[in-house]
């Protein structure tokens, strides 16, 4: 915390001919300060650590045991449900012959037949080929 007494302090010690001690007091306010400038940087990167968690909380939604993430007008997913519940981890779930695995965890699941998406013939990705 900054004592803004010492800056009269300081301030007294050169209108009284002190210049030494009070060099040596501006030292330690600017050490003071640069130690604050830290912990708020450290504060400003906690409160945008929580503020996406709590953003990310939100559009976060279960369905049918499976985590989805409401991205706009789409929902992201399916993540692992052991993952999230044990570690707050959003892993994706990879589709393999009628089953979600999870990459991390090895959880297997087998999804209920209404499941959206469920397909593994579902491209995941479109393929652009390298200009020749
Ligand atoms: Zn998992």
């Amino acid at each position: 915390m900054l004592h803004y007494r010492l800056f009269k302090e300081i301030n007294d010690l050169f209108a009284s001919g002190r210049d030494e001690q009070a060099r040596r007091l501006l030292m330690e306010v600017q050490s003071r300060s640069i130690a604050l400038h830290d912990e708020v940087n450290l504060l400003q990167t906690r409160l945008k650590t929580l503020e996406e968690a709590m953003r990310l909380s939100c559009n976060l939604f279960r369905r049918n045991g499976l985590y989805w993430l409401k991205a706009q007008d789409i929902n992201l997913g399916p993540f692992c449900p052991h993952c999230y519940d044990h570690e707050g981890g959003l892993i994706r779930l990879e589709r393999s012959k009628g089953t979600l695995h999870c990459p991390y965890c090895h959880t297997v699941i087998t999804p209920p037949t209404h499941f959206e998406g469920a397909s593994d013939d579902t491209p995941r990705a479109r393929i652009i080929p390298f200009a020749n």
